[in-house]
């Protein structure tokens, strides 16, 4: 069998607004999952159009497209393309799974949900010539997966090649999130064995890993157990967590001594009841500034998110937000405007109650005002959402931000993080256009360096010493 696999790019890559270096992070690695399940005869392909040139004149036996919502409009042009062309078309991914009525004008067979147990359903029942239409997981298990096709993924495209997931959606229910209209009808959070992450992570080469999991710290024992295998890997990661985990025990210490270097925070709001209107329980109550404070004495750079527009929002919550990230050292925000999925029961609520403006998919990119907020007009939350980042990223705020560390190179790192993340666009541009943007991974790795071992007397540097061990105090040279 010949079998393309396609992520298609989203709509704004013909916007002027167009960032490549944001969609050139991280491959495929869904896609790169699926691909794991074919037989050594089969022949397969996956093209990234983010990053690389999507041919439309072959004709392989089968495509297998992955939906999100804001490419949904181009997924489905080339879903039609190859169907003319009498290719059997798949179709899977988050906004497949929200609107399966929508996507099945367009694909021949659909997968609702997490694909890891139907996928191979699907592939037996091919090769028996009986394929169904429609495939809903049904047991979801990470337990027995075979290595993800990563030698099906050209690492030079992308700066953060060693992105790896070692856990399927989060313990929480937030309104706003896919995670509960993707994970319906069964398990919504499930692990690998910590042998199995610790195998891929070892087949991966180099020093620097993105763990893209919605909550590497979700499941306690497992972290427990992963971070306890990493120590003395000599890797540096990057990773996503509640507020809540990183109070509670001790399990970001052992993420810090297994090399955490930064943590994607979803702060979300500063306000109640936003985070009661979101479901957001996990954060409410919780003390932010304790956290930031708790990760900074770790080292650990904060990329905080925030929502706007929710209903206890007014006007004067892009400043209040934007004023009180620079104070806290957070080293980069990412804004977005509140925006409900299909499928969510943020949505669900939005529909009932009249709010939904349009179903222009193409706009429900978190940066388009797509319902009607409550605390303000729809024209005051786009105007302050743009305004919120022009402030952030300002040369004076980032330097503001660095200077609120106590060590010098705490504040080195966090000005050169985030003035490179959003002040050299022509250099990521040039790095992408000579596919060259791997070699800029080394320069990640020294801005990700450790910070506070040396340095820090804090109680939760002395817990990293603790279990770290006097031996491990140095990191070693990248393989
Ligand atoms: S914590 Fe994050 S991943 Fe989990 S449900 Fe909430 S928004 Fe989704």
């Amino acid at each position: 069998m010949k079998i393309k696999f396609i992520l298609p790019s989203l709509v704004e890559a013909e916007s002027p607004l167009w960032r490549p270096i944001k969609y050139s992070l991280f491959p495929p690695l869904g896609l790169a999952t699926l691909a794991s399940f074919l037989s050594p005869e089969d022949d397969a392909e996956i093209v990234d159009q983010h990053v690389q040139t999507l041919h439309l004149d072959d004709s392989p036996d089968v495509v297998a497209i992955q939906v999100y919502i804001t490419n949904a409009k181009r997924a489905y042009q080339i879903a039609d393309h190859y169907r003319q062309q009498g290719v059997l078309v798949l179709l899977g991914g988050l906004h497949v799974t929200s609107l399966p009525e929508e996507a099945a004008a367009h694909g021949d067979v659909l997968f609702i949900g997490p694909a890891e147990d139907s996928f191979p359903r699907f592939l037996e029942e091919y090769r028996a010539g009986h394929h169904q239409s429609v495939y809903r997981s049904h047991s979801r298990s990470l337990q027995k997966m075979r290595p993800i096709r990563r030698d099906l993924i050209d690492r030079r495209l992308y700066l953060v090649p060693n992105s790896i997931v070692v856990t399927r959606g989060c313990p929480h229910h937030c309104e706003f999130c896919y995670k509960d209209a993707f994970f319906k009808g069964g398990k919504s959070f499930y692990t690998q064995t910590v042998d199995d992450a610790l195998a891929e992570i070892d087949r991966l080469p180099g020093k620097h890993l993105y763990f893209l999991d919605d909550h590497l710290l979700g499941h306690a024992r497992f972290a427990r157990d992963l971070f306890d295998g990493m120590r003395g890997m000599g890797r540096i990661f990057q990773g996503a967590a509640t507020v809540d985990s990183v109070l509670n025990g001790d399990l970001i210490e052992k993420a810090a001594a297994a090399g955490l270097r930064s943590l994607f925070v979803g702060f979300e709001s500063l306000d109640p009841i936003n985070l009661r209107q979101s479901n957001k329980t996990q954060n409410l109550g919780r003390d932010y500034a304790r956290a930031i404070q708790r990760l900074h004495d770790l080292g650990i750079m904060i990329n905080g998110s925030f929502v706007f527009g929710l209903d206890g929002d007014d006007a004067s919550v892009f400043e209040r937000t934007v004023a009180w990230g620079v104070e806290m050292g957070i080293t980069t925000a990412t804004y977005h405007i509140a925006t409900p999925y299909p499928g969510t029961l943020f949505y669900e609520k939005m529909n009932q109650s009249g709010r939904i403006l349009t179903d222009d998919w193409d706009l429900y990119d978190t940066r388009h005002v797509v319902f009607q907020p409550h605390g303000m007009p729809m024209e005051t939350l786009k105007s302050g959402y743009d305004r919120a980042y022009r402030d952030f990223y300002t040369w004076n705020a980032i330097l503001q931000g660095s200077l609120s560390h106590g060590s010098i190179k705490h504040q080195l790192k966090h000005f050169f993080y985030t003035s490179g993340w959003k002040k050299f666009e022509p250099l990521w541009n040039l790095a992408i256009q000579l596919k060259k943007l791997n070699c800029l991974t080394r320069v990640l790795e020294s801005v990700l360096s450790e910070v506070t071992r040396r340095t820090s007397t804090s109680p939760a540097h002395e817990e990293v010493r603790k279990l770290q061990g006097a031996t491990d105090m140095v990191c070693e040279p990248p393989r």
